[in-house]
């Protein structure tokens, strides 16, 4: 038996690319797993899909930014299946500009969503798993947590504070996995955030090297289904041309 079937998986971000693809693959390992995100349908139909395979999955709606609502998702886990083993918290979203074009409102989103929703997922998850004594949070970071690149000032600094977070939480509990999952460029509709015309043609053209969200969901998977007292801190995963 792995050490991922049976297992209850809360998932953010689960409507689409890399937190769909986790959804399928840890539920074809016999996890049991919650989706949330805001686009209910896409949610509705992903679990329908992984029921008809086999597998065990609910869904609720949830927006990262509102932390009662990310709360009650966790909440809902733990009482739909008696325990919460994994939160993985993977909503994000990347509208790359220049600091010049002064895009203040898609800073404060980013901020919202890529660091606010950590923590909330954080918060929401850590008192189960103190009174269970067991869990394990796998936090989406990226390649921009180790590098800054121009129009990726903000986006970084989220992807940063992630790694940050999660270092801070895995030295204060040692019942606590924490593990990170840095991606390279991979396939999604994460560009489609970008508003800045010259950053979405660079961009484009940048993310034709994109790996399948595939391999980032064997990465999660991996980080998972390790041992109970084996911890995977970091993987970083890219395309083979990435440099
Ligand atoms: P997608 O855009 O395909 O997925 C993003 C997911 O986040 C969607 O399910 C979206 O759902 C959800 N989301 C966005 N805002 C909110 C919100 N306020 N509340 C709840 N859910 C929200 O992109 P990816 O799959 O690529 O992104 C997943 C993670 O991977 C992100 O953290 C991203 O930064 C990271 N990453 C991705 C890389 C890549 O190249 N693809 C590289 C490095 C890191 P909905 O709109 O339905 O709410």
């Amino acid at each position: 038996m792995s050490n991922i079937e049976g297992k209850v998986v809360v998932i953010t971000g689960a409507s689409s690319g890399i937190g769909e693809s986790a959804a399928r693959h840890l539920a074809k390992l016999g996890a049991k797993v919650v989706l949330g995100a805001r686009r209910t349908e896409r949610l509705e139909k992903i679990v329908e899909e992984i029921r008809a395979k086999g597998g065990t999955a609910e869904y609720q709606p949830v927006d990262v930014t509102d932390r009662k609502a990310v709360e009650a998702f966790v909440q809902f886990a733990e009482k739909t299946f008696g325990k919460v083993d994994v939160v993985v918290n993977n909503a994000g979203l990347m509208p790359l500009s220049p600091l010049e074009a002064l895009k203040v409102d898609e800073w404060d989103r980013m901020i919202d969503v890529n660091i606010k929703g950590v923590l909330y997922g954080i918060a929401a998850g850590l008192p189960i798993m103190k009174r269970q004594g067991f869990g394990q949070f796998v936090n989406i970071s990226s390649i921009a947590a180790h590098r800054v690149m121009a129009t990726g000032a903000v986006y970084c600094a989220t992807k940063y504070a992630v790694n940050a977070l999660s270092e801070g939480l895995r030295m204060e509990n040692s019942d606590i996995r924490v593990s990170i999952v840095s991606p390279g460029v991979t396939e999604s509709e994460l560009a489609g955030t970008i508003t800045d015309e010259s950053t979405k043609a660079m961009i484009e053209e940048y993310r034709k090297t994109a790996i399948p969200a595939e391999a980032i969901a064997e990465a999660i998977a991996y980080a998972i289904g390790q041992p109970d007292g084996v911890d995977v801190n970091e993987i970083i995963v890219r395309p083979i041309a990435a440099r």
